[in-house]
């Protein structure tokens, strides 16, 4: 009787067991699934640091790092080498690489949605003032002024049969502001061809860009640098998106008259972009939107940016600003919290009527 009943409880138990197991082993499974991956290069002159979970993550990495260098490769100014500093000496060049053409092409479309403020055509007036890989020094009005006339990247002609681009006369490119953005995007497309289940690119703190979701569903904390100090002026909290900052400060140096000269330039000065900002910090869906969306800003100033916004919208900002106030468009007033020295600061929510 013993030995009857025992009999069906163990195939119970034994059963319920292996169920256990199964699902212990799933649990295990899914647990490696979601691990992070992480990885750190530096390229574009700027260190970056990649986090991908789930899926292929180690491999998605090894791909994005390649994709990245290959870029820089590339685009690099400050590299005599590379396809863009080839086109920039020769005034024209065909059967570009398809990343090449492609950039420049959007490039081109981002900068007359921007209008007067943004030049992809800069490279010039960012030689004559020493920035990306030169001596830093001021140039003279009348240097500046020659040098004026030949930027306009409205003179850019490109052929995409052929995938040509011609510069006018003197022009040279300069896509540093755009080409983390647009790397940050093409290496989310890996990131999603792998399988993973969601990444945080860091591609040199100005641009980062949270795809898909961390393991426990937070949200991607990010920090927005504070630009006088170490410590984060906030911090912003998104499902996903781009997060894009442009500052005076990131490269800039002091001159023999005790100022500061930045490398974000008005083209219609050739002067380093001066309007009371401290930094822009632009939320987006893209990388690439965002990270022109940033320099562009910057150079509008305050009023013109939020002008901006409200006719062609599509993302939100959050400005620091000289006199310590922080200007936060409706969206980004939800997402951002301030801290640190930016703890106590005034939050400025209507710059336009
Ligand atoms: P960072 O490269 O430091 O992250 P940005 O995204 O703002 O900062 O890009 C600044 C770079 O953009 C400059 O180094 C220069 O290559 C380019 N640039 C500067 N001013 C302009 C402008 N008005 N329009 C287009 N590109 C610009
Ligand atoms: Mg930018």
């Amino acid at each position: 009787m013993h030995t009857a009943e025992r009999k069906p409880n163990n195939s119970f138990f034994a059963r319920i067991l292996a169920a256990v197991s199964a699902l212990a082993f799933c649990l295990a499974l899914s647990g490696c699934r979601s691990e992070m991956h992480e990885r750190e290069l530096f390229a574009m002159d700027t260190f970056m640091s990649l986090r991908v979970y789930g899926g292929e993550a180690e491999s998605a990495l090894g791909e994005i790092s390649e994709l990245i260098t290959r870029l820089d490769g590339l685009l690099s100014v400050t590299n005599d080498e590379s396809e863009l500093s080839r086109l920039n000496r020769a005034g024209k060049a065909e059967g570009l690489s398809p990343e090449t053409f492609d950039i420049i092409r959007r490039a081109l479309e981002f900068s007359e949605s921007a209008g007067a403020c943004f030049d992809v055509t800069l490279r010039p007036v960012m030689r004559a003032w020493g920035f990306t890989g030169g001596k830093h020094r001021i140039p003279s009005a009348d240097e500046l002024s020659s040098l004026l006339e030949k930027v306009g990247d409205g003179g850019v002609v490109l052929d995409s049969e052929s995938r040509s681009v011609t510069l006018p006369d003197g022009a040279e490119l300069d896509l540093g502001a755009l080409a983390k953005g647009y790397a940050a995007d093409e290496a989310a497309k890996l990131v999603n061809a792998g399988g993973c289940t969601g990444a945080l690119l860091n591609l040199g703190s100005s641009t980062i860009l949270a795809i898909g979701s961390k393991p426990d569903k937070s949200k991607w904390r990010i920090a927005v640098k504070d630009p006088a100090g170490s410590d984060a002026a906030g911090v912003v909290a998104i499902e996903h998106g781009a997060v894009s900052t442009s500052g005076g400060y990131e490269r800039c140096f002091t001159g023999p008259d005790g100022r500061t000269y930045w490398h974000i330039i008005d083209p219609r000065t050739g002067l380093p972009a001066s309007n009371g900002i401290v930094s822009v910090t632009v939320l987006t869906e893209d990388a690439f939107t965002g990270d022109g969306l940033s320099t562009a800003l910057f150079v509008m100033g305050p009023e013109d940016a939020e002008k901006y916004r409200r006719t062609h919208g599509g993302f939100e900002f959050i400005m620091l600003m000289e006199d310590g106030s922080i200007f936060l468009t409706p969206e980004a007033a939800k997402v951002f919290t301030p801290q640190g020295a930016y703890a106590q600061a005034e939050i400025v929510t209507a710059l336009i009527p």
